[in-house]
C-alpha cells in the first residue's frame, strides 16, 4: 500500500517492541510491551522521523531547497526536520511560538533547541496565540523573493503524507506480534497534532485489524483533540485509496491526563517518568510521551484493561526535551 508514494530513509527501521516485565509487574494488570519508536535514531528519535521520510521526499520532489516548520519552542518536532534537512542539504526554519509562560534558562536554550541550533536552524519566534500557519506562509513568500524554493511542513508534520509514516508503524507493530506470538489488545500513545493516531487508525483498519487505539491527549480539550484527529485521519484514508475506511466516530482519545495544559507538569507524569526510568530504564519526556504512560498507567490501574490482553505502549520519543524541562521534574 505504501510503496507508490515517494520516501527517503531517515529512520532506523524496525524500532524494537519490547516487553516491559517489571513495569508490568508493578501494574499487576495486563502485560505491556513498549514499541520503541524513541528509537528511530534521528537526532535522538522519535516518531516525527517516520513521517519525515515521506515528507521529505514530498519536499524534494517538489524541489525544494529550503523547508520551514513550527512548533513550541522544546518541538522534538523542529528537532527532526532540522536533522533531516542537513541529511538532505536542505536549509531548515523554523517559527517557534512561546507557549510556555515563565520559561526558564533551560527551556529556552537547552534540549530541543540546543540541538536545533547544532543543525544550524534558523529560529523565528513568535508570541503565544500566533496563527502559525499564516506566519509559515508570510515566510515562505519572503523566502521566495529571495529566489528560494520554500516548503512548508505542517505543525508535527501531521498531514496525509507524514501520516503515511505512522501507517508503515501500524503494519510493522503487527507483524512483530505476530513474530513474537503476542496478541495486541490495545495500542496506547501520547496524540498532540493528531497524525501519530491518524495513520495508525487508517493502518489498524485496512488490515482489518481489531486491535484497540487510544490517544492520550496532551494538549487540547477532547473534542478539539478528536477533531485533530479526524482532520488528518480521513484525507489519509482517501490518499491510500480506501475512503471511509475510518469514521470519526472510531476515534479513541482521552483527555483526562493533560492537567493545567501543554507542556505543564502534573503529579502522574512525573509518578510515570520516574517509574519507567527506574524499572525499565527507558527516558520518556514531560510533555508528551510522559503524559501518555501516566493516563495508561492510571487506566491499568482502574481496571479499564481486561487483565488477560497485551498492551503495546507507543513510545513516540521526546527525552531530549528532558534537558530542556529538567525543573519541572523535582529530582
Ligand atoms: C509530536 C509528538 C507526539 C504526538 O504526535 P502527534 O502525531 O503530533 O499526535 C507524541 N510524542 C512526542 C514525543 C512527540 O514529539
Amino acid at each position: 500500500m505504501l510503496s507508490q508514494f515517494p520516501r527517503v530513509i531517515l529512520a532506523h527501521l524496525p524500532t524494537p517492541l519490547e516487553h516491559a516485565p517489571r513495569l508490568s509487574e508493578a501494574l499487576g494488570g495486563p502485560q505491556i510491551y513498549i514499541k520503541r519508536d524513541d528509537c528511530t535514531g534521528l537526532a535522538t528519535g522519535g516518531n516525527k522521523t517516520r513521517k519525515l521520510e515521506f515528507v521529505m521526499a514530498d519536499a524534494l520532489e517538489n524541489k525544494a531547497d529550503v523547508v520551514i516548520t513550527q512548533g513550541a519552542v522544546q518541538s522534538n518536532h523542529a528537532r527532526q526536520t532540522a536533522a533531516a534537512a542537513c541529511k538532505l542539504g536542505m536549509a531548515c526554519e523554523m517559527i517557534f511560538e512561546h507557549r510556555v509562560t515563565d520559561a526558564d534558562d533551560a527551556y529556552l536554550n537547552s534540549g530541543n533547541v540546543f540541538l536545533d541550533r547544532m543543525y544550524g536552524a534558523t529560529i523565528h519566534e513568535v508570541e503565544k496565540g500566533t496563527d502559525m500557519d499564516a506566519a509559515m506562509e508570510t515566510r515562505a513568500d519572503e523566502l521566495r523573493a529571495e529566489g528560494k524554493t520554500p516548503y512548508i511542513i505542517s505543525g508535527g508534520a501531521s498531514n496525509k503524507i507524514g501520516a503515511l509514516g505512522y501507517i508503515d508503524c501500524a503494519l510493522e507493530t503487527m507483524t512483530q506480534a505476530d513474530e513474537q506470538e503476542v496478541d495486541i489488545g490495545h495500542i496506547v500513545h501520547a496524540t498532540g497534532s493528531g497524525g501519530t493516531q491518524a495513520g495508525l487508525m487508517v493502518g489498524l483498519q485496512t488490515s482489518g485489524s481489531d486491535i484497540g487505539l487510544l490517544g492520550i491527549g496532551v494538549a487540547s480539550p477532547y473534542e478539539e483533540q478528536i477533531d485533530k484527529v479526524w482532520r488528518v485521519a480521513e484525507p489519509t484514508a482517501e490518499y491510500v485509496g480506501s475512503p471511509g475506511c475510518v469514521r470519526r466516530e472510531d476515534i479513541k482519545v482521552n483527555t483526562d491526563y493533560t492537567g493545567e495544559g501543554y507542556g505543564l507538569s502534573t503529579p502522574e507524569m512525573e509518578e510515570a517518568v520516574l517509574m519507567l526510568a527506574r524499572l525499565e530504564g527507558i527516558l520518556f519526556d514531560p510533555v508528551y510521551s510522559g503524559k501518555g504512560l501516566a493516563g495508561m498507567i492510571d487506566l491499568v490501574r482502574k481496571g479499564y484493561f481486561d487483565q488477560s490482553e497485551n498492551i503495546v505502549f507507543l513510545h513516540t520519543g521526546g527525552s531530549a526535551g528532558l534537558f530542556g524541562y529538567s525543573s519541572i521534574l523535582s529530582l
